[in-house]
């Protein structure tokens, strides 16, 4: 009862895949009207997208047959592809089906057209799964995941997963199926395959039924019955059905388990569907047998029989026969009950399935007991506990292994959201860092402009300060420095000579009657006579020597670090400087001279005053010489 499943399981699977989505569609030939290519792989596309699963049998024959009118001719690779449809969904014979999947495989094996040859092989895995065995399925589901891995084909290789995980959990193996599942539910998502994603959450549920976790199975269920009630999959939904009506008879609640049954019953009734209408009378024989309405039992098993020989499908014969022997023990006929066992026994060993080897083992021991039979009970008893151990031991290990599954994937999942996080902070962090420098610029931009114009104002002030001090230590009418000045000027020097012990000379001078400059070309003359003279007496002195003016026509000579003697030059330089003054330009025959004293500091000069007076003495000697001379003081 449980291989019809799977063929709807991975027929929906095979059909959500899609071939030309896949592939680009192939260049018609060029005698082919590219009209009918195109039509084809329209029609191709709607079928193998959603549509062919809310399609009765006979509306699939009517599509099929549309799909191959419209079948360019010559067109290998279409045909290919068609048939590759034809074979998941054009046959109810199982041994038909498995003969025509195998003649596709070899046609396109023979022009290596890849994804042709993945659908071949599921179609003649699930064909295998009913006229064979399941493990003879698993060769082609593994030969085909391998294809499609090579091929990089990620709808047809989580299409796989699923065929290959529903056999593995059909042999008990729930841990690899559960894999196979969550794989598959992966690529769907990643392909953005919500259809295929929100189907495999039924195979998943079942799995997880099958390991004992109850509650995560009916989960799933729900979810999966509200997805194929909303796409209008009445495959799915009666296949859901089924599977909660299993979910209750586990619990040993016949009551619910019969009213699933039923559910799943009338589903498959309006389809109408021959396989879900015989699943769904076989699964109500237990639920019966729970209930010791073992007559009920019997002839839902008859029909059961009668429905699943009509379309070819024998895979459930072994079950058949033990759930009939159940009820025939049921109702004490132990001896045909004892029979019903032994037939099944063969196949359901065959089959490799350990549940139903479980149920078989425990029946017949029941049945052999009531016959007298100890010692084939016991010999059952064993195989019962041994078979339940090893359930259970896989089971165990397979929970672990889905366990460890999850843990690994929440730990990856966990170590994603903490690698963006740590990204979405790194971002922040540059972001924040950036800002903070465009800040760090500006306030430096600001600070350098703010520092410009104090420098440019220090500047502005240093030269005002500077022009304000030679404004104020500089004689306005003769350029040289001003009374103050000198007087400064020759103090400094006079601190510094005694500091080095270097000497220092005072010059001071006084133009000759000048009085009479003033009364014979008036005062403006003089004026201008003033300031030729101290520019002159500027010219004759040397770069360190200052000359001052300390007011009317009477002017002074700090000589630092000079003797009187070596004074003595400069003044004589001076003196010539005036007496040869051109000042024809000011008035005619106007000439000038200047009487000069002279005095070098000598240490009991007290400051530059009594230096100046001993000067002033000098000069007074030269005016009483004569004039026009140099007099020092000695
Ligand atoms: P001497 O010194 O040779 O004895 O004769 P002097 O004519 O120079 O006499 P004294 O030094 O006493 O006179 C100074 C004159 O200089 C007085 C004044 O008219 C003139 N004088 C003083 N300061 C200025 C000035 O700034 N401009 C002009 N044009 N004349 C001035
Ligand atoms: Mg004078
Ligand atoms: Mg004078």
């Amino acid at each position: 009862m449980a291989h019809h499943r799977l063929l709807i399981v991975v027929a929906l699977a095979l059909l959500s895949g899609s071939v030309f989505a896949a592939s680009p569609a192939a260049v018609p030939p060029a005698a082919m009207p590219a009209g009918q290519a195109a039509a084809f792989d329209a029609l191709y596309r709607r079928l193998d997208n959603t549509e062919i699963f809310t399609l009765d049998p006979a509306q699939v024959q009517q599509r099929l047959a549309d799909l191959e009118r419209l079948l360019p001719r010559n067109d290998n690779a279409r045909l290919l592809h068609y048939q590759s449809m034809r074979c998941s969904w054009g046959f109810n014979d199982a041994r038909q089906q498995l003969a025509y999947a195998d003649d596709g495989l070899r046609r396109a094996q023979a022009v290596a057209d890849a994804d042709a040859q993945i659908r071949f092989l599921y179609c003649r895995g699930a064909a295998r799964e009913q006229a064979a065995t399941s493990v003879a399925a698993l060769q082609d589901y593994d030969a085909a995941i391998a294809l499609a891995r090579r091929q990089e084909n990620n709808h047809l290789l989580a299409d796989g997963l699923v065929a290959r995980g529903s056999v593995q959990s059909l042999l008990g193996e729930q841990g690899h199926a559960i894999l196979d599942f969550l794989a598959a539910q992966g690529l769907y998502e990643r392909e953005g395959l919500k259809d295929d994603a929100e189907s495999n959450l039924f195979n998943l549920a079942v799995a997880y039924r099958r390991l004992g976790d109850l509650d995560k199975a009916m989960e799933y269920l729900k979810q999966s019955e509200a997805f194929a009630e909303s796409i209008n999959d009445h495959y799915g939904l009666s296949a859901t059905l089924m599977q909660e009506a299993y979910w209750y008879e586990n619990q040993g609640r016949s009551t619910e388990a019969l009213d699933m049954y039923q559910r799943a019953l009338a589903v498959a009734q309006k389809q109408p569907s021959p396989d879900d209408i015989a699943a769904a009378h076989l699964g109500m024989a237990f639920p019966y047998i729970q209930q010791r309405r073992f007559a009920r039992a019997l002839q839902m098993l008859d029909r059961a029989q009668a429905e699943f020989k009509a379309v070819g499908d024998v895979s459930n014969d072994d079950m058949i026969d033990l759930r009939r022997g159940q009820a025939l023990a049921g109702l004490d006929r132990q001896a045909q009950a004892l029979a019903r066992f032994n037939r099944a026994e063969a196949g359901i060993e065959r089959s490799g399935n350990l549940r139903y080897m479980a149920k078989l083992y425990q029946a017949r021991a029941a049945t052999q007991q009531a016959l007298g039979h100890a010692d084939a009970a016991i010999a059952d008893l064993q195989r019962y506990i041994d078979t339940t151990e090893t359930i259970d031991r896989t089971n165990r290990s397979q929970q672990a292994e889905v366990l460890r599954f999850q843990f690994d994937s929440a730990r990856r999942d966990l170590e994603n959201r903490r690698l963006l996080a740590e990204k979405s902070m790194q971002e922040h962090q540059v972001a924040a860092l950036l800002e903070a420098r465009r800040w760090q610029w500006t306030a430096l931009l600001l600070g350098g402009l703010l520092l410009a114009l104090l420098g440019s104002l220090v500047v502005r002030q240093i030269a005002r300060t500077r022009r304000l001090h030679i404004l104020a230590s500089t004689d306005a009418l003769t350029g040289v420095a001003n009374r103050r000045h000198v007087e400064r000027f020759g103090s400094e020097a006079i601190v510094r000579a005694r500091d080095t012990g270097q000497p220092l000379t005072v010059v001071t001078f006084d133009i000759d009657h000048f009085k009479r400059v003033n009364d014979a070309r008036g005062h403006l003359a003089g004026d201008q006579v003033l300031a030729r003279l101290a520019s002159a007496c500027q010219d004759a002195l040397r770069q360190f020597d200052l000359l001052g003016r300390l007011g009317g026509e009477e002017f002074m000579v700090v000589l630092p670090n000079t003797r009187l003697e070596q004074a003595l030059p400069i003044a004589e330089r001076l003196r010539m400087a005036v007496s040869s003054l051109n000042l024809s330009d000011i008035g005619g025959e106007l000439a000038i001279t200047i009487s000069v004293g002279m005095a070098e500091l000598k240490p009991e000069d007290a400051d530059l005053k009594a230096l100046l007076h001993r000067a002033d003495r000098a000069l007074y000697r030269a005016k009483a010489q004569g004039r026009d001379c140099i007099e020092m003081h000695a």
